[in-house]
């Protein structure tokens, strides 16, 4: 399957973090990119997009859609051969109503942007932007394996609505995608499973969680302490071309883990430190898992989540985004370095 390059590409939640590399490296290539926003109206959104456009032989458009809306992509799709599906939700904490905030716009999102695919004639190629949370959903889930390590094979079966309601809703989403999909025979699913992604934002929004998380370890919302969790850490460059590898390669097919690398809470806070030493008011110390169930409340965790993921280790396979995608994993230390670059650069913390 020959994908036409000059082609336009829809993007979804062309604003999101993620979206944003990824159009970065579409306009570089000389790419017409389709942009999802919710508001249009609200140009400070996207504005950092319809500037690139300006260094770069790419253009961009900008395309109000929502994705509880029935139909509102069905226009963006038109004449596209890829759409890379990005828009979800990704809240860890205020969830209130999992169902109204994290589980309808996934799924119902994931129907009306495939369902746009199914109405475009043109589409040849969607890749979702689904998670490993939905191969996995709490650590303890690593027991359930056969070798001791998460791969593509895995589904996520331990998450509810009520138990990492972000997880289910990714999980039910990436479902759909694929019964969708095989539903038909004109357009290819590939699907891309990052883990934890960190590493500098090309906008200042403070709002999308893993730039929320990164400013909370520098303003010292951590300091006394962390639980003993850990998470696969990937970085924002390497998703991004991920996405557009899965778009182009011919061969690209399935899912794909994108982890770098395996670090703790605590890991994360230790390389700050190594790169910008006596800086920030970082965690020193691992909170035991008795005191995790007693101040976890405090920081949204249940005592489910403290049983089923404090102390306990992670292991992904990684080959399959390697080997069919060519990812070369930018190394841990220089995602985070180059994160708290940018944040201090855009004011977001005191350089
Ligand atoms: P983000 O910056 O918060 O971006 C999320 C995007 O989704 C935003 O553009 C947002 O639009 C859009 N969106 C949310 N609800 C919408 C709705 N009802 N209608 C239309 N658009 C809507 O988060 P991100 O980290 O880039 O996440 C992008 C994707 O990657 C998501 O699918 C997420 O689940 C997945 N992912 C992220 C990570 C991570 O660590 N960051 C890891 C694994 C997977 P607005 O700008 O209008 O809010």
């Amino acid at each position: 399957m020959n994908i036409d390059k000059s082609k336009p590409i829809l993007v979804t939640g062309a604003s999101g973090y993620i979206a944003s590399w990824i159009i970065k490296k579409l306009l570089q290539k000389g790419c017409t990119v389709r942009g999802t926003v919710r508001d249009k109206d609200n140009k400070a959104r996207y504005q950092h997009l319809v500037d690139l456009t300006k260094k770069t032989s790419g253009k961009f458009e900008a395309i109000q859609a929502d994705l509880m809306n029935e139909g509102d992509f069905d226009e963006a799709a038109q004449g596209c051969e890829v759409i890379m599906h990005t828009a979800s939700p990704f809240i860890r904490s205020g969830i209130k109503d999992p169902e109204k905030q994290l589980i309808a716009p996934a799924l119902q999102g994931t129907r009306n942007v495939l369902g746009a695919a199914n109405k475009a004639e043109s589409v040849k190629k969607v890749v979702l932007t689904s998670s490993v949370v939905a191969i996995y959903g709490d650590a303890a889930d690593l027991s359930k394996t056969k070798n001791g390590v998460f791969t593509e094979e895995y589904w996520n079966e331990t998450s509810t609505p009520t138990h990492q309601p972000y997880a289910y809703s990714k999980t039910v989403a990436e479902k759909e995608g694929w019964k969708i999909a095989e539903a038909q025979d004109r357009w290819k699913l590939v699907v891309i499973n990052p883990s934890f992604v960190l590493g500098p934002s090309l906008t200042n929004r403070k709002d999308s969680t893993s730039i929320a998380t990164m400013l909370d370890f520098l303003k010292g919302t951590f300091k006394q302490g962390v639980p003993k969790v850990s998470f696969g850490i990937v970085d924002v460059r390497d998703i991004a071309e991920a996405h557009i590898e899965a778009a182009f390669r011919e061969n690209a097919e399935g899912r794909h883990i994108m982890v770098g690398d395996h670090s703790s809470l605590k890991g994360i806070a230790k390389k700050i430190e190594e790169a910008y030493p006596k800086k920030y008011k970082l965690p020193r110390n691992t909170i035991n898992k008795l005191m995790s169930y007693m101040v976890g409340p405090m920081f949204g965790l249940s005592w489910k989540y403290v049983s089923r993921n404090v102390g306990k280790s992670l292991k992904f396979d990684n080959s399959k985004s390697v080997n069919d995608l060519g990812i070369d994993y930018i190394p841990f230390e220089q995602t985070i370095r180059e994160h708290v670059e940018q944040l201090e650069a855009d004011g977001l913390v005191r350089g």
